[in-house]
């Protein structure tokens, strides 16, 4: 439901026209786990910013149920590496931030942010602010904001990059338990490779450099769902 065709990105720079993505295709089932993986400067966030909307491609498009995209919308939720929460709101205002845009009354913004917060298991926090939370809620509480708006697709750039290791694993099991749960649609970009076996059903791998082989690897998913952990609990740390 979400295709990529012939997808071309260059930048006019200062020392000459950058080629960062060159003839990008690819095709996303609905409910798939996608991980792309690429070295630093691969062209990973660029990549996403096309799906996003946040940039315009040189060439190709992106299409979601067949309407190109040109701009953002509440159809893709997105989550940053650095959780981009506001600081001086709650987790509940953080959580309903992006629904005022959908035209939501106060009231549905309120119950919408609070379903979402339960599902991240952060209901007892709405009224934190991010600060007081660790990396690893805060990302729930991103996590939960992106899906509020009940995307067809979360987009997510390096998420668990800036959580240590077991937080990290954590965060692993979570969004394995997640996806099954909600048969949500994930594109998710790292620099590791192991999280990308880990989580995702398919693999794209960017080249080093643009318009050399793009692999894609297929994991089949009955080996995966074995990974995953039933009735795990959260751990916060
Ligand atoms: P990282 O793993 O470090 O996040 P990445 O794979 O996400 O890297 P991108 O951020 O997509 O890489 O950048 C790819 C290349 O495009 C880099 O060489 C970068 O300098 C260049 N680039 C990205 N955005 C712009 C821009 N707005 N203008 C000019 N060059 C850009
Ligand atoms: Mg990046």
């Amino acid at each position: 439901f979400l295709t990529i065709n012939n997808l071309h990105k260059h930048f006019n720079t200062k020392s000459g026209n950058l080629v960062v993505l060159k003839d990008i295709n690819m095709g996303i089932q609905r409910g798939e786990f996608i991980c792309a993986v690429g070295a630093s400067g691969s062209g990973k966030s660029t990549l996403l910013r096309q799906i996003a909307g946040l940039d315009q491609p040189t060439s190709g498009e992106v299409k979601i149920d067949n309407q190109t995209v040109n701009g953002p919308g509440p159809d893709r939720g997105m989550v940053f590496q650095h959780y981009t929460l506001f600081p001086w709101m709650s987790v509940q205002e953080n959580a309903e931030f992006g629904l005022k845009l959908q035209g939501l009354s106060k009231k549905e913004r309120r119950e919408k942010a609070s379903t979402y917060l339960d599902v991240v298991g952060l209901s007892r926090f709405a009224k934190s602010l991010p600060n007081e939370l660790s990396g690893g809620m805060k990302q729930r509480v991103a996590i939960a904001r992106a899906l509020a708006s009940e995307p067809k697709v979360l987009l997510m750039d390096e998420p668990f990059g800036a959580l240590d290791v077991h937080t990290k694993e954590s965060m692993h099991q979570f969004m394995l338990e997640l996806w099954e749960r909600t048969g949500l649609t994930v594109f998710m970009i790292t620099h590791d490779v192991e999280e990308a076996v880990f989580l995702s059903n398919r693999i794209y791998a960017l080249g080093a450099r643009p318009g050399t082989v793009r692999r894609e690897m297929r994991i089949e998913l009955p080996e995966r769902s074995q990974q995953i952990k039933r009735n795990s609990t959260f751990h916060d740390y």
